[in-house]
């Protein structure tokens, strides 16, 4: 075997995400988690895989469910499943837990669908997701969508548009869901090869659908939000004004039906003009009023949003923000004598929390300078033999080129300023 073919590769649809590519990562992360601890979401962190029911439960009849998921069995022979989505897991651990409520959380946890790799689509994909459950009050629902959408400003993201739409509740849904049943019917020679024959089990899903047939076929379909019953149309109208009064913009899209079959009333959809139609989407989420019932809890209303890292770092390459943040170092040590004074200084300078690196493998001077330049430190400070006989070290300043001596027991808190 050539040493080609005994390399081992990351799995298809995987990627391995490198520095210094991470650091934009990290500081999206640390940004959205600011965001979110600064509105009262504590961190979860919970399992990346769980019983298979829990995802049974929640969305059998849709696609992530019944086509995309990674189901294996363990050695003791339960069968489980890596999340292809955050919520679900979620509510598994509220109904397991009780907290009281509301109770509102954050995490940023991989995902993962078996799907056709294809470019900014990955099998483990990453999302940023807030969750808040135990209330129906609206204005959570304008708090979780405006925690997103500040999000994406604060990222420098401009050309991104908010989908607004409420898919009702056990009172009105059954009623709608009837007359778009009926629309569909009257035209289901229209519809796709797949809706042809499946429409009728989950009519919204049609809505969703992306052929050109089922477009066409649903442009003059019953709208749901003309059919909502009044206490959903108050929580609506409630959502819109509260995220005009926050000065977020937002179209309803009629059509908005999200992939997850738990939505009820609210949901919503960012989508960036800057990444082609397919894969738009940015963020988005809505309102899970049964979803802790299904999964064995108390009926517990509940709302969330979830963003993929991936795709908001597309919106943000394509609308050409958030550049990745330098992550230079203050202080290079320069070493010459053996590497035990590089040793000691790094040491002393990061327990004094500056960041501070050096060479190893006793390199030349020059091979060192050439290593202090690269790591973008503004201080260098060398250490020769003159430096070690004297007790003193050389610092020297990048940028002016300025240098002097000082005595190294000075060294530490001179840098520490
Ligand atoms: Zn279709
Ligand atoms: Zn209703």
């Amino acid at each position: 075997m050539s040493p080609d073919q005994l390399q081992v590769k990351a799995p298809s649809g995987t990627r391995d995400v490198l520095p210094p590519e991470s650091s934009r990562w990290q500081a999206l992360i640390a940004r959205f988690a600011t965001a979110a601890n600064n509105a009262g979401y504590g961190m979860i962190q919970g399992p990346m895989f769980e019983d298979i029911e829990v995802f049974q439960r929640v969305g059998e009849a849709t696609d992530v469910v019944r086509k995309e998921m990674y189901v294996f069995e363990d050695r003791g022979g339960r069968t489980l499943a890596l999340r292809p989505e955050g919520t679900a897991g979620v509510v598994r651990a509220f109904v397991q837990h009780r907290p009281t409520t509301p109770w509102k959380v954050w995490y940023a946890a991989p995902n993962f669908r078996y799907e056709r790799p294809q470019a900014g689509r990955y099998r483990q994909h990453h999302q940023l997701g807030i969750e808040a459950i135990g209330t129906d009050d609206p204005d959570i629902d304008v708090e979780v969508i405006s925690i997103a959408h500040d999000l994406y400003r604060s990222v420098g993201l401009t050309r991104v548009s908010l989908l607004l739409n409420s898919l009702g509740d056990s009172v009105c849904r059954p009623t709608y869901d009837q007359a778009l049943k009926d629309h569909l019917e009257a035209r289901r020679e229209d519809l796709c090869d797949e809706h042809r024959e499946r429409a009728m089990d989950n009519p919204l899903r049609v809505l969703d659908c992306k052929k050109k047939a089922c477009r066409d076929a649903t442009r003059d379909a019953p709208r749901i939000v003309d059919h909502l019953c009044e206490e959903c149309k108050a929580h609506f109208e409630r959502v819109q004004e509260g995220l005009s009064a926050l000065d977020i913009d937002f179209i309803i899209e009629s059509r908005l039906v999200r992939g997850l079959d738990y939505y009820t009333r609210t949901t919503f959809e960012f989508q960036a003009s800057e990444i082609d139609a397919a894969q738009s989407a940015i963020g988005g989420g809505g309102r899970y009023d049964k979803l802790a019932e299904s999964l064995g809890g108390p009926a517990t209303p509940g709302i969330g949003f979830g963003s993929g890292i991936e795709r908001v770092l597309l919106a943000a390459d394509g609308e050409g923000v958030f550049p990745a943040p330098e992550d230079r170092i203050d202080v290079f040590v320069v070493d010459t004598t053996g590497g035990t004074a590089a040793r000691d200084i790094t040491s002393e300078l990061r327990r004094a929390g500056r960041r501070a690196d050096r060479a190893f493998d006793g390199r030349s001077m020059k091979a060192q300078m050439k290593a202090a330049d690269k790591s973008g430190a503004r201080t260098v400070v060398i250490v020769g033999e003159d430096e070690v006989a004297a007790g003193e070290v050389t610092v020297r300043d990048l940028t002016t080129k300025e240098q002097r001596r000082i005595p190294r027991s000075a060294l530490v808190e001179e840098l520490s300023q």
